[in-house]
């Protein structure tokens, strides 16, 4: 369907990101709800969109990917990106809203398998994200898990220092894509999707960013020591956590990537496999719903 910018009615901001801003909006006619991604008429930023824009195309038909409904072309050159609205908001949306509370286990078990399925049904097209953290896994109020933001990680692979411009992302680079040149230069993108969601998982299993002390400002040479040189699995066994969790963590976050294991293999790690299913889907609803973004 072609739609107009003017089709929408816009109700709030939902997120800034890099190149622009995520309305809830309401379609006038149908009051159906959508989030609006306007992206500036950068030429960069284009190229950005048309990119994202290309990449949840390729992955219209899965369950764990967010789904564009239309592309929508302003009079001022503006691109916008007509997505489904995650009532639940992002991940760290969600652990801001706790008041940096750590999530439980069992809805962990959820986010986890579900971020999984959503990477499989992308690795499987040939897509890698490059920028898996928990602003970029949205969630619904039916404890749906979707991953969104196909632009940013694309843009940086290409850049030559990619921490300059954007720290955040920074943080949840495995080491090889960190330093490549001390991991033979080459790298395979499909394990570093899988390293930045293991540590996603154990963030939101913390409440903070685990590799850094609670409150410490993320440049780049303290996350070059925590990433390549620290501990890992160290972090991982400060606190509480049960055995499969823990196991499960270990598994993401392997430095050699080679030892990392791949997501197939992940969803059948006994911290996903053999969680409750139902049991973990309600923990995640009930979490969203005691959080709620739209109050
Ligand atoms: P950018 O590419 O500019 O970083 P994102 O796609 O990551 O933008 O969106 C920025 C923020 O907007 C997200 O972290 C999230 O909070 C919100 N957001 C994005 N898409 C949606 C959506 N489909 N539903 C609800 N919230 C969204």
């Amino acid at each position: 369907t072609e739609f107009r910018l003017s089709d929408f009615e816009k109700l709030r901001v939902l997120g800034h990101g890099n190149g622009g801003t995520v309305y809830r909006v309401r379609h006038r006619r149908s009051a159906a709800v959508y989030a609006l991604k306007v992206v500036h008429a950068d030429p960069s930023l284009r190229r950005q969109a048309y990119r994202e824009i290309d990449i949840l195309r390729r992955a219209t038909d899965s369950d764990h990917v967010v789904c564009i409904h239309s592309v929508v072309h302003t009079p001022t050159g503006d691109v916008a990106l007509l997505l489904e609205h995650m009532d639940g908001g992002s991940l760290d949306a969600l652990l801001r809203r706790r008041g940096s509370r750590p999530f439980p286990e069992s809805a962990l078990a959820s986010i986890a398998r579900q971020a999984l399925l959503g990477l499989a049904e992308l690795h499987s097209r040939q897509i890698v994200h490059r920028d898996i953290k928990p602003a970029n896994l949205l969630v619904n109020s039916a404890g749906v898990i979707k991953i969104a933001d196909f632009g940013v990680g694309k843009v940086l692979r290409r850049s030559l220092d990619p921490c300059d411009s954007y720290v955040g992302t920074c943080a949840y680079m495995s080491p090889e894509r960190f330093d490549p040149a001390s991991h033979g230069g080459d790298y395979d993108p499909y394990a570093a999707d899988v390293w930045s969601l293991g540590l996603a998982v154990l963030e939101l299993h913390r409440g903070h960013f685990p590799l850094l002390p609670e409150g410490a400002q993320p440049d780049w040479a303290a996350l070059m020591v925590a990433i390549c040189l620290g501990e890992t699995i160290g972090a991982v066994a400060e606190g509480a956590a049960s055995c499969e969790f823990r196991g499960f963590i270990e598994c993401c976050l392997q430095k050699e990537s080679g030892k990392r294991w791949s997501v197939a293999e992940l969803l059948g790690h006994p911290f996903v496999a053999r969680a409750d299913r139902a049991e973990s889907e309600q923990a995640l609803r009930e979490l969203v719903r005691e959080n709620s973004a739209e109050s």
